[in-house]
């Protein structure tokens, strides 16, 4: 038999390693803009069109590279940055293994421009899909200027593979921020489809904070710095009073490296206990500098993980600098949070797999049509597949004839609320209890499941015409929600640089709450979404619910509960919340009389 064994032809094997490398437009924004750090630049400047997918340019005003350099740095494995195995441990670099041009060439139509500033003239250099197109001289100024256009034009499945415009905005948004984080001391800018985005003047930290987050962050983060043999740790941290109901701002930076740690990230949040609610996120800025040998940060193509010597005693002191800070410059840390918009629902529901309670409930139940038919036996499932089974429901739109019956009189006589939370209730000879925030939210989810899918006249309340602005990413986002926006009863137009302006609200929401609530939809959209892939409707609608819903340990009066208990058993899914957690639950005369028995 003949040998079948063959190296990968270049071209091939770039595809490959792009395939790690470079994600999505974001690993490319991020690889470019690291090499322009790595050349020196102290200006860098990033443009981008439709969310990168068709064009990403990085700008800088760094070394600049020689002619022979800039047709070397599209080879894979060329790097001018470490020669050496050892140097692998003394890494100060962002960038080493030489792979992110290659990469970038194999699946981008690239032009770079680049200049030494010592030269007279520059090098123009067209590649794409791995092959030069054209190589000459060229006039430009000194420092390196990179565009790649059409990502993936050569790989479609990949293409098809990206995600929403604002979805993949987020992430690039996201890159620009970690790197501007990192380097206070240079000037970034950033462009979006001729918006400017960003412009960062150079400064220190608190500065770039809050050039990056706003102005109302200088008074809001409190400063952390330790100086230890391990390490020293500098930056900022939130204070507890102002920490996030949805995730915040979470940033841990090794020699200038953005990376990302479990373990230390529960140093920091361990450091703010019982200084926040349950269920709210510490937002931190830390920058540790130690020696390279004691760190690994070869262990992933991108390199947001990086393997420590000292795991343990750095965990010690995170925690204990953090809380420190914390101390010293909280004075008087507030735990009064306002209940109305705090994060009732555990937030773990939506980023993480629940435990499997078991629980006995027919999420089909409904009380009213059951009068007259043979009670239905309640089913025995798991938590994950009631979760599953509401998501698949409600998905589908429900036929004319499954709508409910309007019962002829209320057959439920609410009896009071328990705990601010729980509204009890009479009916057919048993105790309901109504989880009033989890029913609030299924019957805002339905109402509004109607008006996307029918499009029917929404009433609407107009406003005095306000102004919202946003961050970049949320804007993006907001135009990508607008249409589903705007049938919910929102009447929101886009108006200008990063700015909607709000003419109407949906009848029944009190005024003056309005930028809180639309914000409070895009925070929870950007939460639920990684549990609700290419789900967007059905993210809107949850996040809208939720922001809706009368919170638990809200009290309310029996008119309210009678409400809400009325519109709950006209659903048509009245057992599960939104998001799939059981809305009521009966108790029975047996069960009472068996727990008289039990005392006997
Ligand atoms: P790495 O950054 O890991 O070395 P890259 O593929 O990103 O690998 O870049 C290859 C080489 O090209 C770099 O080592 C550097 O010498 C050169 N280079 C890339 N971008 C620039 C730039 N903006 N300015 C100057 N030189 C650059
Ligand atoms: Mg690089």
């Amino acid at each position: 038999m003949k040998d079948i064994i063959r190296l990968l032809p270049d071209p091939v094997a770039n595809q490959i390693a792009a395939g790690e490398v470079i994600q999505r437009p974001a690993s490319a924004v991020k690889e470019l803009m690291e090499n322009a750090l790595d050349a020196g630049a102290t200006q860098i400047q990033l443009i981008i069109r439709d969310a990168g997918k068709s064009l990403i340019q990085v700008t800088d005003n760094g070394s600049g590279m020689s002619e022979t350099d800039a047709r070397m740095c599209f080879e894979r494995h060329a790097t001018s940055k470490i020669t050496t195995a050892e140097d692998l441990f003394a890494i100060r670099s962002m960038g080493f293994r030489g792979e992110a041009l290659a990469s970038i060439a194999a699946v981008a139509q690239v032009e770079l421009k680049t200049r030494r500033h010592e030269a007279e003239t520059g090098t123009m250099i067209e590649i794409e899909g791995s092959s030069v197109i054209r190589q000459e001289p060229c006039a430009c100024q000194p420092g390196t200027s990179i565009i790649a256009k059409n990502l993936y034009f050569n790989v479609p499945a990949r293409r098809n593979f990206l995600k929403s415009n604002a979805s993949e905005t987020r992430h690039i948004v996201e890159e620009f921020q970690r790197i501007a984080l990192a380097r206070p001391d240079i000037a970034f800018s950033m462009h979006h489809d001729g918006f400017e985005v960003f412009r960062l003047k150079p400064g220190n930290l608190k500065q770039r904070i809050t050039g990056l987050f706003g102005s109302n962050y200088a008074e809001r983060i409190v400063p952390v710095s330790e100086e230890t043999t391990i390490l020293n740790l500098s930056g900022f941290v939130l204070k507890p009073e102002f920490s996030k109901k949805t995730r915040g701002e979470q940033y841990f930076f090794v020699n200038n490296r953005f990376i990302k740690n479990g373990y230390l990230h529960h140093a920091v949040t361990d450091a703010y206990e019982n200084l926040m609610p349950h269920g709210a996120f510490a937002s931190y800025f830390l920058f540790m500098d130690l020696d390279p040998s004691r760190i690994d940060i070869n262990i992933h193509p991108t390199k947001t993980e990086v393997k420590f010597e000292d795991e343990k005693s750095i965990y010690a002191i995170l925690r204990a600098a953090v809380k420190r800070s914390l101390g010293k410059f909280s004075i008087t840390p507030s735990l009064d949070f306002d209940q109305e918009t705090s994060f009732n629902i555990p937030v773990r529901m939506y980023n993480e797999v629940p435990k499997q309670p078991v629980i006995n409930i027919n999420p089909g139940y409904n009380p009213f049509r059951d009068q007259d038919a043979a009670p239905v036996k309640p089913r025995t499932i798991g938590w994950e597949k009631m979760y599953e089974a509401a998501l698949r429901r409600d998905s589908v739109e429900p036929s004319p004839s499954l709508l409910p019956d309007i019962p002829v009189a209320p057959a439920c006589r609410v009896l009071g609320q328990l705990n601010n939370s729980l509204i009890v209730a009479m009916m057919n000879q048993e105790l309901i209890l109504i989880d009033q925030q989890a029913a609030h939210e299924r019957i805002i989810y339905e109402r509004n499941f109607d008006r996307l899918t029918h499009q029917p006249q929404v009433s609407q309340q107009d406003l005095f015409p306000q102004t919202l602005q946003f961050t970049h990413a949320d804007f993006v986002l907001m135009q990508e929600l607008q249409d589903d926006i705007r049938k919910l009863g929102f009447d929101i137009r886009e108006f200008g640089a990063n700015t909607f302006v709000l003419n109407g609200i949906p009848a029944g929401i009190e005024k003056g709450k309005e930028k809180d609530l639309i914000e409070g939809i895009l925070e929870s959209y950007k939460n639920f979404n990684s549990s609700l892939k290419n789900q967007a409707k059905e993210n809107l609608l949850r996040s809208v619910a939720f922001n809706l819903s009368v919170k638990a340990g809200k009290p309310l009066d029996i008119r309210e509960m009678q409400q809400i208990a009325d519109d709950l058993l006209a659903c048509r899914q009245p057992g599960l919340s939104p998001a799939g957690k059981p809305t009521f639950v009966t108790v029975t005369v047996q069960e009472i009389e068996k727990k008289f028995q039990q005392r006997q």
